[in-house]
């Protein structure tokens, strides 16, 4: 069954991992009785798989996707980018992906890699490779897209950045999938204004467990410039290693200490954020996984989310 037949009758609760760069890390996520096959065991609807700017690490993408292909215990969606991609490209690449069984693709523009200022490809916006999907290969994907409840870092005003969602809902998307918002009001007026805008795709909302202060960091600021919350910057806060969480030496004398106690913090953190998104009537949940499992899985349970299926 198609993620977007699953909508119609209830919300979906789903993963994303990445392609991991080394083989320790392929056999940790993909090998006999790891991440992948315990992470099954919560019942996902699907299990995302990140592709790498510029197109890199696209090899062990397609492996990633194959082992979820062959378990066959949910449905696997690959993401993909305009990142450096010709129209013959796409169309061989997404080819590659229907051979393999692969019919499910978060189209997104991508992340442009570091000194670019454009995809450097043929299309320029995830609303243009919609399209392109659409003309190439009818109504083989199922297509999900990007949705920013804050607004894409880039755009011009949340209005144009609305507008082009209503656009990917146009071309013929099924399904948004949010960046990460830790500012709920911010949420709850995106969630009015685009279902205002004529927008009635199902939202499935993208949530980061608060494991690691760096990541956290990291993840809210070097790209997207999403708002942390004040309960979100107080966590962060009364366990701030220092000099700084970045530091690979620091001088803190209490690091594992605050590591841990700043982990179970967010781990409470997430699970009421769950909650919030839940109150807001959202359409499913969508769990980065991090390719771990063990939090990922208290997660889910305590917040309810195994038994949505
Ligand atoms: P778009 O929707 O194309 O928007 C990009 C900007 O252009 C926005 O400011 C928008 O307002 C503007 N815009 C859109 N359409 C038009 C138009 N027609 N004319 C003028 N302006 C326009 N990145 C990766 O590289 N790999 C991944 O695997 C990946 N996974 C992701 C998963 C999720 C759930 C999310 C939310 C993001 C992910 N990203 C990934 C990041 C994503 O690629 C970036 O956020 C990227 O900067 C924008 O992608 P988009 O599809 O939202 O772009």
């Amino acid at each position: 069954m198609s993620v977007a037949e699953i909508y119609e009758n209830r919300a979906t609760f789903s993963f994303e991992v990445f392609p991991p760069k080394t083989d320790v890390g392929m056999e940790k996520l993909c090998g006999a009785g790891g991440v992948l096959e315990k992470l099954y065991t919560l019942n996902p609807d699907y299990i995302s798989c990140t592709y790498g700017a510029g197109g890199t690490n696209v090899g062990k993408n397609l492996e990633v996707l194959d082992k979820i292909r062959a378990d066959g215990k949910c449905e696997p969606v690959t993401h993909f980018t305009c990142i450096g991609n010709t129209k013959e490209d796409i169309r061989n690449k997404l080819q590659t992906y229907l051979d393999h069984g692969i019919d499910h693709v978060l189209a997104l523009r991508g992340d442009l890699p570091f000194g670019w200022t454009g995809t450097n490809g043929d299309l320029h916006y995830a609303t243009e490779l919609v399209k392109f999907i659409r003309k190439e290969f009818g109504d083989k994907f199922t297509i999900a897209v990007a949705g920013s409840p804050e607004g894409h870092i880039q755009c011009r005003s949340l209005e144009a950045d609305i507008a082009f969602l209503k656009q990917k809902q146009d071309n013929g998307a099924d399904f948004i999938i949010s960046q990460l918002c830790w500012d709920m009001d911010a949420f709850r007026r995106w969630l009015d204004a685009i279902r205002d805008a004529g927008i009635w795709l199902p939202v499935d909302v993208g949530i980061m467990p608060i494991l690691d202060q760096a990541a956290t960091i990291n993840m809210a600021l070097s790209r997207n410039g999403c708002v942390m919350d004040r309960k979100l910057c107080e966590i962060i806060s009364k366990n701030w290693i220092f000099p700084n969480p970045f530091d690979k030496e620091p001088f803190d004398a209490d690091v594992e200490g605050k590591k841990a106690s700043f982990k179970q913090a967010g781990i409470e953190y997430t699970i009421n954020q769950i909650d919030q998104y839940r109150a807001c009537g959202v359409d499913g949940i969508h769990l980065y996984a991090l390719n771990k499992y063990d939090d990922v899985a208290y997660i889910a349970k305590a917040a309810g989310l195994i038994d949505l299926v």
